[in-house]
């Protein structure tokens, strides 16, 4: 409790917004376990943060009190609750511009299912209309599929070519390369904020102006990097940024594309049918304002009020003492992890541009193995390839375990990963 005062946040209060952090879990699932207490099994270490967060009980109450009070579809009511409902989903737009410093306020801000699909927006609504033959399109080595993948299609669609900037051994970019690559025929450049495998924190900005400097446009995939640091799209001057709730104690089912009014304005709709247009005949349609003119059907109402309540919860709490918190916790879990001398981490090492997760292999024991160890334990953790295949490949290793942290995250818990990670070390051995 002691190490726990001097912490840029009152974890222990955090915790007890969390109820799902008391469960008891046996290392067995079936059917009839699901949501049910283990009376002989472990309290849970929820390590897996990267791949999602836990919700406090206000976003669950905020989601709840939209279908228990107000709930109806938005924009197409005139009645009391519709009115309602749309009020409250415009101004979770509202917020979160706020929240990502974007002044063109709701007009900039579109709500998707997720950051993978506010990928695809972008790379259908604007790829396919500006890509062509002779046009090229910079990805890094650590990026993401649903960025790397999204664009591939796109180009090969187009004719245009994808280019990767390195990613040297130290796990940063290799910005000699970035320079060398961003050049007259560079149209997009995408790039992963904070990597989700190797927690690298790239120089987006310095990439922005490098795009810039070329006439090209940069989208800036934030997912790993809106839930844990204060993020200013205009600082940063990203044409695209984007992100998803889930990742930042939202409800699934909802992401945000953050655009430049100019460019989304002179973008078509990704999808199309009702809600994102105005007039429409047998022959033709006109479109809807920005954002709704890339919200078609019925928006993620739910998710956009839960969206807001996750908002407000950050916001209490501080995105600077979030971001203080998390390196502090992933900087002691690198440490206790470093002790081992057959365990292998990837990134680089603690510093200013690294983030709270941490990807390591354990020699000779495959990542599978020790995920399941651990949940031996009741320590949920990651293992795969975490959505970048090419990465691990060039890394040389087929699979990665990754422990990633969050508001709620103890050192005590850190320790629970490293006493289950010695067992694994032992019974491989
Ligand atoms: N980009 C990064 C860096 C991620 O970590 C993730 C999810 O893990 C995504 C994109 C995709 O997010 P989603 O699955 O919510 O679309």
């Amino acid at each position: 409790m002691e190490a726990q005062e001097s912490q840029p946040l009152d974890v222990a209060a955090i915790r007890e917004d969390f109820p799902i952090l008391e469960r008891r879990v046996g290392s067995e699932v079936t059917p009839g376990t699901i949501g049910k207490d283990d009376p002989d099994g472990q309290q849970i270490v929820y390590l897996d943060n990267a791949a999602t967060t836990q919700k406090p009980q206000s976003v669950v109450d905020a989601i709840s009190e939209y279908y228990t009070r107000y709930n109806a579809n938005v924009h197409r009511g005139l009645h009391h609750l519709s009115q309602e409902a749309s009020i409250a989903y415009e101004l979770a737009h509202d917020r979160v511009a706020e929240f990502i410093g974007a002044s063109g306020e709701r007009e900039e801000i579109v709500f998707t299912s997720n950051t993978t699909e506010a990928e695809n927006l972008v790379a259908y609504a604007w790829g396919l209309d500006e890509l062509g033959p002779g046009d090229e399109i910079v990805l890094s080595e650590m990026e993401h599929h649903s960025s790397l993948v999204t664009w591939q299609q796109i180009a090969k669609k187009t004719g245009a070519t994808v280019r990767y900037i390195r990613v040297g051994g130290d796990g940063r970019l290799d910005m000699e390369h970035a320079k060398e690559l961003i050049g007259p025929d560079t149209a997009m450049v995408s790039i992963v904020h904070v990597s989700n495998t190797l927690g690298t924190i790239n120089p987006v900005s310095t990439l922005a102006d490098l795009a810039h400097e070329q006439d090209a446009l940069i989208f800036v995939d934030g997912a790993q990097a809106v839930p844990t640091r204060p993020v200013d799209v205009e600082a940063i001057d990203a044409d695209f940024y984007a992100f998803s709730g889930h990742k930042l104690l939202g409800p699934t089912g909802i992401g945000v594309l953050y655009g430049k009014k100019h460019l989304l304005e002179e973008m078509d709709p990704f999808l199309f049918g009702g809600e994102m247009i105005t007039k429409v005949t047998f022959e033709d349609a006109t479109w809807n304002d920005l954002p709704w003119k890339f919200e078609a059907g019925t928006p993620r109402i739910a998710q956009g009020i839960g969206l807001d309540a996750a908002i407000d919860y950050l916001d209490d709490l501080g995105m600077e003492n979030v971001r203080e918190h998390e390196e502090l916790i992933a900087e002691y879990a690198y440490d206790r992890l470093d002790e081992f001398d057959d365990v292998t981490l990837f990134g680089p090492d603690p510093g200013p541009d690294r983030a709270g997760l941490v990807a390591f292999a354990l020699d000779d024991v495959h990542a599978h193995d020790v995920a399941s160890i651990m949940n031996d334990h009741a320590v949920a953790i990651r293992a795969g390839h975490h959505c970048t295949q090419p990465l691990h490949q060039k890394l040389g290793v087929p699979a990665t375990a990754r422990a990633s942290f969050y508001v709620y995250n103890t050192r005590e818990e850190v320790d629970a990963l490293v006493d289950a990670i010695d067992d694994a070390r032992q019974l491989f051995a």
